[in-house]
């Protein structure tokens, strides 16, 4: 077994010293670390996302402008229509209510706001009113808009980048060899074609990932190699907060120690990327949400979640304050 003070110092040397990526061999001995080594391996993420992103944090709000109803059959999504839960079909909300959440988002400082339809693929009357109101967002608040509306064609991507849309959210949630567990509706491959599509129209690539499915060590790493193929500026990393009524909801939660190894396992995986605390963080961390922020992470979703409730954005704001974390703008694009 890899000395584990040798394998932090190896890291420690390749991220900051040689300026170069992590392989994945090097990440293996990394995810294999004894927990008591945990924290430092923390510490190395941490000073590893101040030398590559600062010390800046962005913030996001999100909003589910079409919730629930969704066709597709995700195991771990309370939105699915394959499922019983308490999550009822809404409609598409109008644009002033639209334009009234971006406004509250804008308020708390924040610099993104994201808009998320529970789809598999934008129609035609979905994708009328979002290249109408992405501009109206941006004008109306200052705020970089974000949207997640599913699988997209070229010519909807291109739609969107026309109008705007300056992130597209569309996730990989787990590795390719995991992901017929949890969905049979859409393959990986579609999501992957999706996700480079964002990309080759101009647009930033917003790509999260969802832990606590089921999927063994070697499978996160595998998805980590899948990242890098697919290059986001933005990563959101999502704990398994299991549904009631989903195939997932007997899972267990994440341990906090496991969760904060691989926050900072992503962060050495991907040095470069806006890392961003997304659903599940609340339940899965508990008292160590602080902990996440010094082990890699360097944003945040404040406000609540698209079916689940969030802590209050004050408390998050309290904590970034306490922190010494300046909020600001971060951009690949910038
Ligand atoms: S994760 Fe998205 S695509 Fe899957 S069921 Fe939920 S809303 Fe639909």
């Amino acid at each position: 077994m890899t000395n584990p003070h040798a394998a932090l110092a190896a890291a420690r040397a390749a991220l900051l010293d040689e300026h170069r990526q992590l392989t994945l061999d090097e990440l293996r001995a990394l995810a294999a670390l004894p927990d008591e080594h945990v924290p430092a391996l923390a510490a190395v993420a941490h000073d590893v996302r101040l030398e590559w992103m600062g010390r800046e944090v962005e913030v996001e709000g999100i909003l589910s402008a079409k919730t629930g109803g969704c066709p597709e059959d995700c195991s771990f999504c309370s939105q699915s229509s394959h499922f019983d839960t308490s999550v009822k079909a809404t409609p598409f909300l109008d644009a002033e209510e639209v334009l009234a959440a971006a406004a509250e988002t804008a308020a708390l400082g924040a610099s993104e706001f994201c808009i998320v339809l529970a789809v598999r693929g934008p129609n035609a009357i979905v994708m009328d009113q979002l290249v109408r109101l992405a501009p109206l967002v941006r004008e109306r608040t200052g705020l970089n808009v974000a949207i997640s509306a599913g699988i997209l064609t070229r010519a909807q991507a291109e739609a969107l980048a026309a109008a705007g849309v300056h992130r597209y959210n569309h996730n990989l949630e787990t590795a390719r060899s995991h992901f017929p567990e949890i969905v049979t509706t859409h393959t990986w491959d579609e999501r992957f074609d999706t996700c480079r599509l964002v990309r080759e129209v101009g647009m930033e690539l917003c790509c999260g990932v969802l832990l606590g499915m089921g999927e063994t060590v070697e499978q996160r790493i595998e998805l980590i190699g899948e990242l890098r193929d697919v290059a986001p500026a933005e990563v959101p990393l999502n704990f398994l907060n299991p549904r009631p009524g989903t195939p997932l909801a007997d899972r267990p939660l994440v341990e906090p120690m496991e969760a904060i190894r691989w926050i900072a396992l992503f962060r050495l995986a991907l040095p470069d990327v806006i890392l961003r605390y997304a659903g599940g963080r609340e339940v899965t961390l508990g008292e160590l949400q602080a902990m996440g922020m010094t082990a890699g992470i360097n944003a945040l979703i404040v406000g609540n979640y698209l079916t689940t409730l969030g802590r209050s954005p004050q408390d998050d704001l309290a904590m970034l304050e306490a922190l010494q974390m300046p909020i600001g703008a971060l951009s690949a694009a910038l």
